[in-house]
């Protein structure tokens, strides 16, 4: 059945207009092969749009946002911010303001490990193979929206690690949902042996524990989940964490995937969804066509999927990517260079690739 949605594209700073760009063709092949009815509209975010109307997150951006179906977003993050702490306007809080405004609680990432990228982590394949695991990062509290402050002497500072019982219910559900439609399992991650709002991030998923008997609940502290995940990554399905705890276990996890450039994710509220790679702006390639795309083009297949329910269409970009993997097309990041030797591509030839196969699935299913 032929749909009509309204997508949003916000390239941002450094590689995210690079990837973004093939994150969009793939979602326009998408609506040419099935027949769906994609409009785009484009807006500004980050240090792009602190050049332009010094603001990182101009009205007119929350304005689209607000009207759109779904946003595809690429990063936000420029080297002089990196440098300069103490400078007041800053890209990230484009980022942060958008994810309130939109009220998008839950950040849903993957761990796809594709068969052929066993080789591109830096952990052993037979530690690494069959590791399918679903983070839920909560969004909206934490350290990152509590207080902050620092004594007139500037000598101490704090921040207030945050978060009410909703905040924690609502994603909690989404979790539990998930994890009944995958293998059953749910993990919630937590300090709650030090931390007053770990004790009620527990108490609360221990409730909701008892709505969903068919789900088997465990409870570990973060400490013990980092070494974990690097350990036995297998033995995870659902990861529910908090905000601060699930930012540095979902980059702990991109390592899984062989890179922070194959790892797609989905901001999800109630309305409209915010589709990301989980990498940033990475100055250090911005424009030497080395970025991977594929993160971005798996953000576009995460919209389709979760975003508007078209699973086939998802799916054939998902066997596209691992066609291309399987002829040993790669970007620099994710090659070997010694078994076997791999075609190393740039940024668009990756992506022309991708669109390459993408168009010949078609003709061959
Ligand atoms: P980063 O993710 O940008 O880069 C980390 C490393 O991974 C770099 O060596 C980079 O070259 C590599 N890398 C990242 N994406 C890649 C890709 N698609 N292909 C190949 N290699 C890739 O993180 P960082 O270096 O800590 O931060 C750089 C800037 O990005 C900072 O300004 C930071 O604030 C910002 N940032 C933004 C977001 C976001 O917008 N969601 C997230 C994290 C960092």
């Amino acid at each position: 059945m032929s749909i009509k949605k309204n997508i949003l594209i916000i390239p941002g700073d450094g590689i995210g207009p690079e990837v973004t760009a093939w994150g969009k063709a793939v979602l326009e092949e998408t609506a040419t092969q099935f027949g769906h009815d994609f409009s785009f509209d484009e807006a500004l975010m980050g240090h792009a749009a602190i050049e332009a109307t010094g603001s990182p997150l101009p009205d007119e951006t929350l304005e689209k946002a607000r009207k759109s179906d779904a946003i595809l977003f690429g990063a936000v993050g420029h080297a002089k911010y990196d440098n300069d702490p103490t400078l007041k306007v800053r890209p990230e809080q484009g980022l942060l303001k958008i994810r309130k405004e939109l009220g998008l609680y839950a950040n849903l990432r993957p761990i796809l490990l594709f068969d052929e990228l066993l080789d591109a982590s830096s952990l052993k394949p037979e530690i690494l193979q069959g590791t399918d695991i679903l983070f839920f990062r909560e969004l909206t509290g934490d350290v990152y929206f509590g207080e902050k402050k620092r004594s007139e002497d500037r000598n101490t500072a704090s921040d207030l690690m945050i978060y009410h019982r909703y905040e924690v219910e609502r994603i909690a559900k989404k979790a539990f949902e998930a994890a009944r439609g995958r293998r059953g399992k749910l993990c919630s991650v937590d300090k709650a042996n030090v931390l007053e709002s770990s004790r009620l991030w527990r108490e609360v998923v221990q409730e909701l524990a008892k709505e969903y008997p068919d789900v088997e609940t465990e409870h570990m502290f973060i400490d013990n989940a980092a070494m974990q995940l690097v350990k036995n990554p297998k033995k995870f399905d659902v990861i529910l964490t908090a905000n601060l705890f699930g930012d540095i276990l979902t980059d702990e996890a991109s390592q899984i995937a062989g890179s922070m450039g194959m790892l797609a994710s989905a901001s999800i509220g109630d309305g409209t969804g915010f589709f990301e790679p989980i990498h940033g702006s990475a100055h250090d390639i911005a424009g030497q066509n080395k970025a991977n795309p594929l993160a971005s083009i798996l953000s576009a297949a995460l919209m389709l999927d979760t975003g508007f329910g078209l699973k086939e269409e998802a799916q054939r970009i998902n066997q596209a990517i691992d066609q291309v993997l399987k002829e040993g097309f790669r970007t620099g990041d994710i090659a070997n260079a010694i078994t076997p030797p791999h075609k190393v591509l740039g940024t668009t030839q990756m992506g022309k690739k991708i669109l390459e196969f993408l168009k010949h699935a078609v003709i061959i299913s």
